[in-house]
């Protein structure tokens, strides 16, 4: 088999076989196919696409190109979530708590935040913990602790680093079929037999209409089906930051106070929370209703005992835990520049992508994947959409060391709001949930 004629044949809009995907994707992994081969199969894909038996093969093929996560021997249930990731987007840092601490295990292998989006590794970081697990250890916590939050090991599909980065250098992660492999690939191999999705919808995730988030939601079911997952899908909003806090050691204290039940965390973020909680029980068998789900998430929080399992998480990986509960832990930002509505009425549109861009610029983010995070640094969004505000009232506060970004950003944050004189309907915070029954 030669890799230019399967270039070749999918430059023409013809169909692999299984064994043509599987020589292509094992030969890349173990370098005996140059990236440039790669990359002309990868445009030729990104025009031409691929079918549903292709996708599935190209899965399997990159799961195969590494090691999978052995829960075997581990009693109890299980579950996996992937967000597809947006701005504001603690979930993970709630819902694997939540969950956890009512004895559903979470082995979550999570990624870092690039661009606008934030990722739950460097919130982890800015509270000291460690991140980098091999498989062995992985499982050995979640033994103990019933969760582990960490990154992909370096075993586990090997295949999908190599062409995620030849994707983000050719332009070629627009794919849907390619996402859907790439993602699903990951959560097979973390072992989980139940796999929950929060596919984001808007302008600031990847998706940007509803029609695309559902489709790429039913790839990614179909190949979890195929690979013998039970895959479930929360269609959420991201046209709107999640919560008020955007960046990284502000998002942890901000799914902290959640935790705590703090009455003041925003509605969204505890809906969304709550939801996939309740989605989360439901799809790994601990309830056999979502209301049930939902009703179990909130006594978890009610009584202390998910804070309870974030701060052992936390304190099992090497973090610091005073930073959960202690806003004026050093080191903090040196710099909290308020930003002020210029005119009063009410928040109509506040634009998610903005906003992120803001707090990756404010240090909290990174352009590229070099590139350092300051883990005091984000954005504290003081109104959000459907909230008064008066003119010259405080909407934002910056929160950097660095002076010259902060002044750079204001305008950005400022524009960021779109007030008018009578709220609008905000988007609902879930807009369907596909897979998950009954
Ligand atoms: N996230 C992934 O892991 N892979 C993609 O291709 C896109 C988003």
């Amino acid at each position: 088999m030669r890799v230019v004629d399967i270039i070749h044949k999918k430059r023409q809009g013809r169909t692999h076989t299984d064994e043509e995907i599987q020589f292509l994707v094992g030969s890349y992994a173990q370098g005996a196919t140059p990236d440039y081969q790669m990359s002309a199969w990868l445009m030729a894909v990104l025009w031409r696409g691929l079918s549903e038996g292709e996708t599935f093969a190209l899965t399997a093929a990159m799961v195969a190109s590494g090691d999978t996560l052995d829960l075997s021997g581990l009693p109890g249930l299980f579950l996996d979530k992937h967000s597809t990731g947006g701005v504001g987007d603690k979930t993970t840092l709630a819902v694997v708590p939540i969950l956890a601490s009512a004895g559903v295990q979470m082995p979550k292998m999570s990624g870092r935040g690039l661009g606008h989006t934030g990722g739950t590794l460097d919130k982890l970081e800015s509270v000291g913990a460690r991140i980098g697990m091999e498989p062995e250890e992985i499982r050995e916590q979640v033994r103990v602790v019933g969760a582990c939050l960490c990154a992909q090991t370096d075993r586990l599909v090997p295949a999908d680093r190599k062409m995620y980065a030849l994707r983000d250098a050719t332009d070629t992660v627009e794919s849907l079929p390619l996402i859907a492999a790439s993602i699903m690939s990951k959560k097979i191999a973390g072992g989980c037999p139940s796999i929950l999705l929060d596919v984001k919808v808007g302008g600031g995730a990847f998706m940007k209409s509803l029609e695309d988030a559902r489709a790429l939601a039913q790839w990614m079911i179909g190949i979890g089906a195929a690979a013998g997952r039970k895959v479930a899908a929360v269609l959420s909003d991201m046209n709107v930051p999640l919560g008020y806090a955007v960046g990284n050691r502000v998002e942890v204290r901000e799914v902290v106070r959640l935790l705590q039940d703090d009455p003041q965390t925003e509605t969204r973020l505890r809906s969304l929370v709550l939801s996939l909680a309740g989605a989360g029980f439901l799809l790994a068998g601990r309830v056999s209703a979502l209301a049930d789900g939902e009703a179990l998430a909130s006594a978890q929080i009610a009584s202390g005992a998910a804070f309870e399992k974030l701060r052992e998480i936390i304190a099992y990986q090497g973090g610091d835990t005073d930073y959960l509960t202690d806003d004026d832990k050093p080191p903090v930002a040196r710099i909290q520049w308020d930003v002020t509505a210029s005119s009063g009425g009410f928040v109509r549109r506040l634009d998610a992508e903005a906003i992120g861009l803001a707090a990756m610029r404010l240090g909290a983010g990174r352009a590229t994947k070099e590139d350092p995070i300051v883990p005091t640094a984000g954005v504290i969004l003081r109104r959000t959409v459907g909230q008064p505000v008066t003119p010259g009232g405080v909407i934002a506060t910056l929160y950097t060391d660095d002076e010259a970004a902060a002044r750079a950003v204001v305008p950005l944050v400022s524009e960021a709001f779109e007030i008018g004189p009578t709220a609008l309907d905000a988007h609902p915070v879930i807009y369907e949930t596909i897979g998950l029954h009954p």
